[in-house]
């Protein structure tokens, strides 16, 4: 949820007035850490992140590093402290220059995980399988959550053997999407969750707009949809799945 679009608050309102009661604002670059734990510390409902994204890698990214990790440490010293590393991952759509780079930005905020013992929140584009492949070197203490999951049954399954949730965004609400829906008809409910990606990822239906966390609903009865269980039980272990994945 960045600050594209409607306000800030604005967007905490609306979600509210549906239903959802805390928000996760990762944070994607150093420029971006400051703002993101300054929104977690204005809004109590909001929790945030720090990462280095992988689109958001540059020459300075392995500078950076050290800075993560003290900011980390600082913060958990505090209330509305981040609660996960992240988003991290690999990002090869618009191509593989800077692979090297994106794999060592990757494994050192993976060993930060392991040092802080916090959970953290995977990106990944066009690189599944190199991600499990890093994801088996560096046992995660305490899991994470794969965002915006789209792929094979079989890709979620090994995502979730590495001690990931997948999180479950508006993908599936795209008929043509018909990989992603299959898997996530599958999937063992335990390990899904829901987000929105807000500002991004808009849903079906919504393509040109900026997306909003209060469409989480929308997400949820897609899968609803999708699912043989009830719509109590998917409602209420997808907010149960969140609050053990995250630890909030
Ligand atoms: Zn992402």
């Amino acid at each position: 949820m960045a600050q594209r679009g409607v306000g800030i608050n604005t967007a905490i309102k609306s979600a509210m007035d549906v239903g959802i009661e805390q928000f996760v604002v990762p944070g994607v670059s150093p420029e971006n850490w400051p703002v993101v734990a300054q929104l977690a510390k204005q809004f109590p409902p909001v929790h945030c992140t720090f990462g280095i994204h992988p689109l958001f890698i540059d020459s300075h990214s392995i500078d950076a590093l050290p800075e993560l990790e003290v900011r980390i440490e600082d913060s958990l010293l505090h209330s509305h402290g981040c609660i996960a590393i992240g988003e991290c991952g690999l990002d090869f759509y618009q191509g593989r220059e800077n692979e090297k780079l994106q794999f060592m930005v990757l494994e050192a905020q993976l060993k930060m995980a392991q040092r802080f013992e916090l959970p953290v929140l995977l990106h990944v584009r066009k690189a599944h399988n190199e991600l499990i492949q890093i994801l088996k070197r560096h046992p995660l203490p305490k899991g994470g959550v794969l965002h915006g999951f789209s792929g094979s049954y079989e890709q979620g399954m090994e995502f979730i053997k590495c001690g990931l949730w997948l999180g479950i965004g508006g993908t599936i609400t795209y008929p043509r999407a018909n990989k992603t829906r299959m898997a996530v008809s599958r999937l063992p409910l335990e390990r899904l969750l829901l987000e929105t990606d807000a500002p991004d990822m808009p849903l079906n239906g919504y393509q040109g707009t900026v997306n909003e966390p209060k469409f989480l609903n929308e997400v949820l009865s897609t899968l609803i949809t999708l699912r043989s269980e009830t719509e109590q039980t998917i409602a209420q272990k997808l907010r149960n799945n969140t609050y053990n994945a995250l630890q909030i």
